[in-house]
């Protein structure tokens, strides 16, 4: 048993790219489409308003592709952490692959695939099981079902719990994000000077103010175990 004392907040801040292992495409792929396809026609409220069908259909795929994906190595590696110290994870992935790897707080900035919400009340969730959305499946106040995703332009409700779970981090560590998107990507900054933060991309992002991270160079099934093993050991020397 290791002395609960000396237990830090270890903040882990995700992306696409900690799924990419696991064959979920990242965002910004080929020649800056999503999946074959532009953002705005696909991941806004102008697109939902202009073509819903086309929305749904998008997602339905994407949903399938998460359910058939598996965590791998970095996801699993990050579930080791909670043994020594109290880790949250915050997310901007909208799979469910660190819940299905273990770990057990994490919490979504842009939602969850898996999930299906009302277009009239937000509050009104339903977990999908095996089923996709069609045009015409209703939230029990008879109003159309959408993805649970914060699609951009959306406000992000979870944004400013987030910015509390990193102010009190001790490390930080970014994994396979590009800090492309705001506002998630100012999460970063919201770390306490004391903080250690640590980024873990191949190819990490102009954004990362580097004067003060830690940076690793990998992708995230060599990097984030790696990673782990060596903050584990660094717990049983105190
Ligand atoms: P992004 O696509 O903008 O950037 C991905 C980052 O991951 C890049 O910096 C890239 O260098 C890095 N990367 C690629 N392969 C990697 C690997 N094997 N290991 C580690 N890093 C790797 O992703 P983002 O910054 O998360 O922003 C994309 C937005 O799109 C998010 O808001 C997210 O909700 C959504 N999205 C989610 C998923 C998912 O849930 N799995 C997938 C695609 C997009």
């Amino acid at each position: 048993m290791r002395p609960q004392l000396s237990r830090k907040n270890l903040v882990v801040f995700t992306g696409a790219g900690i799924s990419a292992e696991s064959g979920l495409q990242t965002f910004r792929g080929d020649g800056g489409l999503w999946e074959g396809h532009r953002v705005e026609d696909v991941a806004t409220p102008e697109a939902w308003a202009k073509d819903p069908a086309l929305v749904l259909e998008f997602y339905n795929v994407r949903r399938r592709n998460v359910r058939a994906a598996q965590p791998n190595a970095a996801h699993r590696a990050l579930v080791d952490l909670e043994s020594a110290y109290d880790v949250r994870i915050i997310t901007q992935n909208v799979d469910d692959l660190h819940e299905r790897a273990g770990s057990t707080h994490v919490l979504h900035l842009h939602g969850e695939i898996l999930y299906a919400r009302s277009t009239r009340e937000s509050s009104h969730t339903a977990y999908l099981g095996d089923h996709d959305i069609a045009l015409g499946d209703t939230c029990p106040l008879g109003s159309q079902l959408r993805p649970h995703i914060v699609w951009f332009g959306e406000q992000v409700p979870a944004l400013d719990e987030a910015a509390r779970i990193v102010s009190q981090a001790d490390i930080f560590l970014c994994v396979g994000t590009s800090l492309e998107v705001y506002p998630a990507n100012s999460l970063i900054f919201a770390t306490p000077r004391r903080a250690r933060r640590i980024v873990v991309n191949p190819e990490v992002p102009d954004l990362v103010p580097r004067d003060v991270c830690e940076c690793i160079a990998k992708t995230a099934c060599e990097g984030v175990p790696e990673l782990v093993a060596s903050l584990l050991l660094a717990t049983t020397k105190l």
